[in-house]
């Protein structure tokens, strides 16, 4: 009785809850060997498997390290993770509060001698999705946020510009998942109204996650007539 009435002020039991924890973990650790991509996993330094809140409402999906994020080992950590820390920082979100991962986990490799990173193939994409589809079925954010066209390729296999992607909502795994531009499309292109549509989308989310917007927030990246 006492034991009842604890857990209903609570929430769920602690077993209940550790036991998606445990097996994200154990997820975790399959992935960690994996070598489905003998070409990949001989030109990794780790594979990138995800960082984040287990339990968050909110999902981010990128599509694969780059070599920042290969010697570390967590996914955007570079200039363009940098960007989206911002971006979910400016949602009212830590970091740590949501979770982001990529379709592919491993770096994409590149010649010998040559430096930049390079999308991940198709094939490459859809070895790994069973990965990404797992990810999701244990964390069950109520939203993603699908960053850049070749995430979404990697999500869909859709191959249409994201200018007519972005800006409403599509459905994976019955979760709704909101396209945007990849952060790294923003480090090219500076200009408030490309931020904007970012912003816009960003908007929706909060939105659809009901989670109070400021007037601050709700002009963000507006031109000052
Ligand atoms: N770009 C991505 O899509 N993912 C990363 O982890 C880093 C850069």
């Amino acid at each position: 009785m006492v034991a009842e009435s604890t857990s209903l002020v609570t929430g769920p039991a602690p077993a209940v809850k550790s036991s998606h924890h445990e097996k994200l973990r154990q997820l975790e650790q399959t992935a960690l060997a994996c070598r489905k991509c003998p070409h990949l996993v001989a030109f990794r330094h780790q594979v990138v498997f995800g960082v984040g809140n287990p339990d968050a409402e909110l999902m981010f999906v990128g599509e694969a390290p780059g070599a920042d994020e290969d010697l570390r080992g967590e996914p955007f950590v570079g200039r363009a993770g940098e960007l989206l820390t911002r971006i979910i920082q400016t949602m009212g979100f830590s970091r740590a509060e949501v979770y982001i991962a990529n379709v592919l986990k491993c770096r994409p490799d590149v010649p010998p001698g040559k430096s930049g990173n390079r999308p991940p193939s198709a094939e490459e994409m859809a070895t790994c999705l069973p990965y990404l589809r797992q990810q999701i079925a244990l964390i069950q954010p109520k939203l993603m946020v699908a960053l850049g066209g070749v995430a979404m390729r990697g999500l869909f296999g859709v191959d249409q510009p994201m200018k007519s992607l972005r800006g409403r909502w599509h459905q994976f795994a019955g979760i709704p998942v909101m396209p945007t531009f990849h952060p790294s499309y923003l480090l090219r292109n500076q200009s408030l109204t490309e931020k904007r549509k970012v912003w816009e989308d960003m908007l929706l989310v909060l939105d659809r996650l009901e989670r109070p917007i400021t007037e601050r927030q709700r002009n963000f990246f507006l031109a000052k007539g």
